[in-house]
Formats: C-alpha cells, sequence, structure tokens
C-alpha cells in the first residue's frame, strides 16, 4: 500500500524538476495561470496521444476534428452558455472583496446553495449573518449572474456586434460540424466525434494547482447513437473511460465511478457519472464526465441555425435527430492525477531516501537515460543515444555518480538508465536499469531497442 503524501509536497516536487512553472512568474504571476515545463509539455503531449490513439484511432467508430476557438456567438445562445453559464456573485460593499455566493455561504455555513437562484442565496447569505471572509463585516450587494465566458471582440469595433467569446467547452465546435462530418466521412450512427483543444472558464474561485484553471485543454468526444440505444452505449462509454484510467496504472483504491442522482442531472440528461480520483486535496475529485445529453443538443443547434440535422438512417429510411453520449475529460485534471499516483519518497536505507514517479512508460517524458560509466566513453555512448533518439525521446547524461545520475532519472520518472560501461566495447551489451524494482539486467545492444520499446506498450 502506498504512502499518502501531502498536496504541497507534491506540487513542490513538480514544480522544481519542470513539469510546471508558475504562468507568468518573472512578472509576479498572473491568477490562475500556469505553464508546462521542459517535463510537464512531454507529459501533456503523452496523455492527449494516448487518449487520440484509444478514442479515435483504435476506436471502430470514431473520427476526431480540430475546430476553431472563436465560433460565432449565435452557437452559445443555441447552447444556453450566453444566457445560462453563469456563476452568482455579490460583492463586498466595505471592502470590495468579490465572492462566489454559493461558496461563501457554503464555507461559512456548511449549507449547499447549488442550484439556488440569485435571490435565495441572498436569503441565506441574511438569515445566516454571513460575513465578508476578506474584512468581516456584513454589507454585500445583491447576488447577480456573473457570466463565465471570456469576451473578446472581433475586428476592430468594439461593440457588442463585434462581440465574440472564447469556447468555454470543445463540444460545441464539434455538434456545429456534425453535417459537414457525416458528409465527408462516410461514418454512420453509432459514430463518434472526437476532439482535443484548449477551452476557457473566467473561473472565479479557481484553484488548487493546476486541478481548476481558467484556461485548460480538454479532450471530448461526442458519440451519436440511435434514440434508445442511448442507455447501452452510455455504460459502454463509462467502461471504456474507466479501463483507460486503469491502464494508466492508477491504484484502484483511489478510483471510483459515482452515478450522478436524479437531481444532480441537466434536465436535458438522462445519466451522468464522473470518475473520481481520491486527489489529496479532497476526498474525491472529478476527473472525467460521461453524459447521456439525448438530442438536445443538435435539436438546439438546428433550431438555432435554420440548418436540418437530422439524421436519415440509410437502412431504415427513418429520420431523427441522434442521442449523444458525451465522455468529457481535462488534461490537466488527468495530468494531476496521474502524478498524484505516480508520486512515491521511498526510504531505501537509513541514510538514503529517493524520490520516484512511477508513471506508465508510455506517459513517461523522457524514456531511457544514456549514462557512459566514465567521460572516456562519450563516444560510443552518444552514438547509442542517437541511434536511440531515432526510436524515443531519451536524454544523455554524463555528469555526477551514476548513483545520482539514477537518482535524478527516479524523480522525473524515466523508466530505464542504460549504463554504457568499459566491457560494453568487448561484449557489446550495456546494464539496463529498472526504475520500479532498480534491478540491473545485461542487455546485447542490438536488442536494446525492442527490449525498451516493449515496454512503452499501453
Ligand atoms: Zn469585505
Amino acid at each position: 500500500m502506498k504512502e499518502k503524501y501531502t498536496f504541497d509536497e507534491i506540487v513542490t516536487h513538480l514544480k522544481s524538476s519542470g513539469f510546471v512553472y508558475q504562468g507568468s512568474e518573472i512578472y509576479g504571476g498572473l491568477s490562475n495561470s500556469w505553464d508546462f515545463g521542459v517535463l510537464g509539455s512531454w507529459l501533456k503531449k503523452n496523455i492527449k496521444d494516448l487518449w487520440w490513439k484509444e478514442f479515435i484511432e483504435k476506436s471502430p467508430y470514431n473520427v476526431g476534428i480540430d475546430s476553431a476557438i472563436i465560433i460565432n456567438p449565435k452557437a452559445w445562445e443555441a447552447s444556453g452558455h450566453l444566457a445560462g453559464f453563469s456563476d452568482a456573485m455579490v460583492d463586498c460593499k466595505e471592502c470590495k472583496g468579490r465572492f462566489r455566493a454559493d461558496n461563501m455561504i457554503q464555507d461559512a455555513t456548511g449549507l449547499s446553495a447549488e442550484g439556488k437562484t440569485p435571490e435565495e442565496m441572498d436569503q441565506m447569505i441574511e438569515e445566516n449573518n454571513i460575513k465578508c471572509p476578506v474584512c468581516g463585516k456584513h454589507n454585500f450587494t445583491k447576488a447577480r449572474p456573473f457570466n463565465l465566458m471570456f469576451k473578446t471582440f472581433i475586428g476592430t469595433l468594439e461593440d457588442s456586434k463585434s462581440t465574440v467569446y472564447l469556447r468555454p467547452e470543445t463540444c460545441q465546435g464539434i455538434f456545429i460540424n456534425f453535417n459537414n462530418v457525416l458528409r465527408t466521412s462516410r461514418k454512420k450512427v453509432p459514430f463518434g466525434i472526437g476532439q482535443i483543444g484548449k477551452s476557457f472558464r473566467n473561473e472565479i474561485t479557481p484553484g488548487n494547482f493546476i486541478f481548476r484553471t481558467g484556461e485548460f485543454e480538454q479532450m471530448e468526444l461526442e458519440f451519436f447513437c440511435k434514440p434508445g440505444t442511448d442507455l447501452d452505449w452510455y455504460k459502454y462509454w463509462v467502461d471504456y473511460c474507466f479501463n483507460f484510467v486503469k491502464k494508466l496504472e492508477i491504484n484502484e483504491e483511489n478510483l471510483r465511478v459515482r452515478e450522478h442522482d436524479k437531481k444532480e442531472l441537466a434536465f436535458y440528461s438522462k445519466g451522468t457519472s464522473d470518475i473520481e480520483y481520491a486527489f489529496p486535496f479532497t476526498d474525491w475529485g472529478e476527473v472525467w464526465g460521461i453524459a447521456d445529453r439525448t438530442d438536445y443538443d443538435l435539436k438546439q443547434h438546428s433550431e438555432y441555425s435554420g440548418k436540418d440535422l437530422n439524421y436519415l438512417d440509410p437502412e431504415t429510411n427513418e429520420r431523427y435527430i441522434p442521442y449523444c453520449v458525451e465522455p468529457s475529460v481535462g488534461v490537466e485534471r488527468l495530468f494531476l492525477m496521474i502524478c498524484c499516483d505516480a508520486y512515491e519518497r521511498q526510504q531505501l536505507d537509513e541514510n538514503d531516501e529517493r524520490i520516484v514517479m512511477h508513471l506508465h512508460p508510455a506517459l513517461a517524458p523522457i524514456k531511457a537515460c544514456v549514462c557512459p560509466l566514465s567521460k572516456k566513453l562519450s563516444e560510443p555512448a552518444t552514438e547509442l543515444f542517437n541511434e536511440l533518439s531515432k526510436e524515443f525521446y531519451c536524454e544523455y547524461d554524463e555528469s555526477g555518480s551514476i548513483g545520482k545520475r539514477y537518482r535524478r532519472n527516479d524523480a522525473i520518472g524515466t523508466p530505464f538508465c542504460i549504463t554504457y560501461d568499459f566491457d560494453s566495447e568487448n561484449d557489446n551489451c550495456v546494464t539496463v536499469r529498472d526504475r520500479d524494482s532498480m534491478e540491473q539486467s545485461r542487455i546485447p545492444i542490438s536488442e536494446l531497442k525492442d527490449y525498451i520499446k516493449a515496454r512503452l506498450i499501453f
């Protein structure tokens, strides 16, 4: 059983080793903004590549697209984001602090204000005599909705006619391309359209490092099926996503699937499940949401665009708006879950400790580190590095003792360290040291690529 570590310890490690940097650090940072570093950019890329492989390439049903971030604002009217995608905010009239009303109520009283109207929240704030979390006074404006979409302008005129929004989710770009994909892909229902891309939400209460940020990347699949088959497909995708998470080698005791009860569901949804992870900062945090969205989205876009988004079944000649099942996950959430789960501080003996990131080799930023035992061996070792680099991302390290080089690589999750020593010239073998077991094996150089590639399979 793995030891649990504090969130602070894990975050400190991710920042100090090059996974995540504070955004705009030299300017004092920017609220809620993070940059992915030398190793973090690799981990993110590897996560996205695996998702694309499992959800698009390997699936017989799905295709991918890459739609624009800024789309016609009418699409946000149709999706309900212009009218309803908001949090109720209150301002403190004394100190000018601004707070999300539901969070302030929850923190002060433990009462949930989820789904309450702004008027009901005002009443709760009055009845419980809630004080400002900053200045401690009780003098608030009325609660009012604050839209979470980032607003900007297209063209040179900054007026309401040129107002556009940064997308708060990638899926609407999929729905509005439904007919285009049908026309150009030869897919028939059931089929899915996936995409990976940035989304933006002007979150008022961000937090927990990269768990909730204003700018993030989503990997979404919209899976279209015949009405009546939707609940079967919903179960299919819940299992598919859960298996994906398990294949990432996440400890199962830290995972659960939570089905939303009826009153939690959006009015158009027939079922929603979250895959949750036991993050160190909370009991359970949502990682992946899988929702049966019925025909809501295509119907809305059909109505607002005036375009027919019915599907004509070529076998039965039936016309219908397909139902849609949506598995939606944030790259940063998976990233954080993977890192929390992989992190371990191991006491090897009384004076020796190591930090090791048990990343699945397919996720590891660096697959192998080539370490010549002595600088005198740098020429053949560099040759070996060049050869391996054609296949996967490697590093070359000849500084410090071998033990130190192993520790550096353990801490960033490199699964293999390859030592080129004085015998290598004669026996054409190298020593491969395994990150997790720390075991060393003598492997012929001619078999090395295949040896490593076999362990990178997801
Ligand atoms: Zn105040």
